[in-house]
């Protein structure tokens, strides 16, 4: 299924019925808009999204000119863990050189998904697991072995080798999220 925020930890990063969200940034907002078309599509009536003028909504979604910017694509709550940020100033930061699948990607992250190479029963061993390798989101919130409850990911049923959060999955050039990533975030959210 896949592999996300454990929201026993931490229940303020379930998301509600309505995520509302702004955009802002000069760059094209193309891919985004057909990435949150496929997750609209994929969760209603569950989760819906709603934008809204600046300020206003729980997300600021800031899309960058490809071609002028160093950054990367990232969600960055203000706690760096995936999923909702319940101090209302995460920011979905986009690059509109960015595929569709790679904004799904990043979407993923805000809804509290992670690397599904990185889950604790990845049946593609540790050489796959980069982020663990490399410092990042599992090396910091990395798994409690003795005690998963204290974890601050988790996994959610089994490995999902489609999912659009595995890297070498060839995500970036997918138009939707797997079933299975729909089926975590549902779960995540409490919606399911
Ligand atoms: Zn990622």
């Amino acid at each position: 299924m896949g592999y996300g925020i454990n929201v026993t930890k931490h229940p303020t990063k379930k998301w509600g019925t309505v995520i509302t969200y702004s955009v802002t940034g000069a760059g094209n907002r193309t891919n985004f808009d057909k990435a949150m078309t496929a997750w609209k599509n994929a969760l209603s009536p569950h989760i819906r999204f709603s934008e809204g003028p600046q300020g206003v909504g729980e997300v600021d979604v800031d899309i960058a000119e490809g071609a002028r910017s160093q950054r990367s694509n990232t969600w960055t709550p203000k706690d760096g863990l995936n999923g909702r940020d319940s101090s209302r100033q995460g920011t979905l930061f986009l690059l509109d050189t960015a595929s569709v699948g790679t904004a799904i990607h990043e979407i993923g992250h805000m809804l509290g998904l992670c690397h599904e190479q990185d889950r604790q029963n990845c049946p593609l061993g540790q050489a796959r697991r980069a982020n663990y390798f490399g410092g990042d989101e599992v090396a910091k919130q990395r798994w409690d072995e003795n005690n998963p409850a204290n974890s601050d990911y988790v996994s959610y049923g089994n490995f999902d080798n489609a999912s659009m959060m595995l890297y070498g999955s060839g995500y970036a050039a997918k138009d939707k999220p797997s079933d299975g990533d729909v089926a975590t975030v549902l779960k995540i959210n409490g919606k399911a």
